[in-house]
């Protein structure tokens, strides 16, 4: 959307006030999600009835599923778009512009780390999740266009491209009826110049084994995947409509650890599903236990409009949904620190993303941006952002290493 945008002569405004037209771009996956995109278009109305906005524009995941009920409530609002709108919002914002013409990728993250969308839409039916309303059916982006725009990223100065889609592990299927992330993957490696590229959201029914030599044996493939779990309990699962139970699961994650020795496993849980009792839980707990996945992030169930699990209610209450969140991540919390105790000793390469006053933040390959543990170096030189250093573990804390640079 930035692309057409810019390249159509518009200019990205310093900050809010400066700004005539506002553009928000919504979530509306669940509550907490819907709650902070509804404060931030009813901050801009705002900003919009005391003259300082021209235009205000929604769009995105959560006007595409209750844009009736948003034009209603606030009228402020001059448009509303769902998601991939990218003609209509410049339409509506110039008849002059032209939704031909597309510039580079413009980031709205640091410069030297990319998210790269290699599929939109998802054919799954989780129970929970409007995903699928909101986003539609899964749709392979072509491959030589996910190719030319990694490389569009590298020349901008990207290091790391983040590959991500509502489900990595369907890429393909649409087009051919094969599953062909190994291959996009192996392109990627060896075409795009990056330096790090890191899969997110594998599904893991199902799950494509050919990627795991790819991600053991290239270099540049970092030796990472985050996969989705969502519960460990085959009932829970089985409620859940994921397509696999807690057996398969446990030799699924035995099966990638063992072709990939020292791969980092991130997942993610939701605890408090409708059917979920407080022995689904203490099997989840002990599953976690069990596993010792190297990073993982909770989730409370949020009931959604539409969904299979929409008839179930939401019987398990917010407190008891808050308590089990905390007593999962408490006991990962032990798991997270004796992992990074073990890597006191090693050297590790870093990617060096902040500077606070000499002393210097950033993530080894073992680790997502924004959700993932972080490393803070000591060095004497002065590091550049976006460079790579190698640096010696010295001490770590729940989710934070500690190293010195090899100088
Ligand atoms: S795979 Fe992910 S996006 Fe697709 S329906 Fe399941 S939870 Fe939603």
């Amino acid at each position: 959307m930035a692309g057409h945008l810019l390249a159509n002569s518009m200019v990205v405004a310093p900050s809010i006030e400066e700004a005539d037209t506002l553009i928000i771009n919504t979530c509306g996956f669940i509550d907490a999600a819907k709650e902070e995109s509804i404060n931030t278009i009813l901050e801009a109305a705002e900003l919009k009835k005391s003259g300082s906005l021209t235009t205000l524009v929604v769009a995105g995941c959560l006007s595409e599923r209750y844009a009736d009920e948003l034009r209603n409530e606030i009228p402020e609002v001059d448009h509303f778009f769902g998601t991939e709108a990218y003609e209509s919002i410049i339409k509506a914002l110039s008849p002059d512009l032209k939704y031909a013409l597309l510039g580079e990728r413009t980031l709205s993250t640091p410069s030297h780390y990319a998210y790269l969308k290699i599929s939109e839409g998802c054919d799954r039916p989780c129970s929970f999740c409007a995903i699928p309303i909101m986003r539609g059916k899964h749709r392979s982006i072509d491959k030589a266009r996910i190719i030319s725009e990694a490389q569009s990223l590298v020349r901008q100065g990207v290091k790391e491209i983040v590959l991500v889609a509502q489900d990595l592990t369907y890429y393909g299927i649409d087009v051919n009826g094969e599953r062909t992330l190994a291959d996009l993957l192996t392109t990627l490696s060896d075409e795009s110049g990056a330096e790090w590229i890191r899969c997110m959201y594998a599904y893991p029914s199902k799950f494509p084994m050919d990627i795991l030599p790819v991600i053991r044996d290239r270099k540049n493939i970092c030796t990472y995947i985050d996969m989705p779990l969502q519960h460990a309990s085959t009932e829970v699962l089985k409620g859940m409509r994921r397509g696999i139970t807690r057996r398969r699961t446990e030799e699924l994650l035995d099966a990638i650890r063992s072709e990939v020795p020292n791969i980092a496993l991130r997942s993610t849980f939701i605890v408090g599903y409708p059917n979920e009792t407080e022995a689904d839980f203490e099997e989840l707990m002990e599953f976690v236990e069990q596993q010792r996945l190297d990073r993982i992030g909770v989730f409370t169930y949020s009931q959604e409009d539409n969904t299979y699990a929409d008839i179930l209610g939401d019987p398990i209450s917010a407190e008891l949904k808050q308590e089990r969140l905390h007593r999962l991540m408490d006991l990962q919390k032990i798991i997270s620190h004796e992992k990074n105790m073990a890597k006191v000793g090693s050297t590790v390469r870093v990617l060096i993303e902040e500077n606070h006053n000499g002393e210097y933040q950033g993530r080894t390959e073992f680790d997502a941006p924004e959700v993932d543990n972080e490393i803070f170096v000591r060095t004497t030189k002065p590091l550049t952002i976006g460079s790579f250093v190698d640096a010696v573990v010295y001490d770590a804390s729940e989710f934070d290493l500690f190293a010195n640079v090899v100088e």
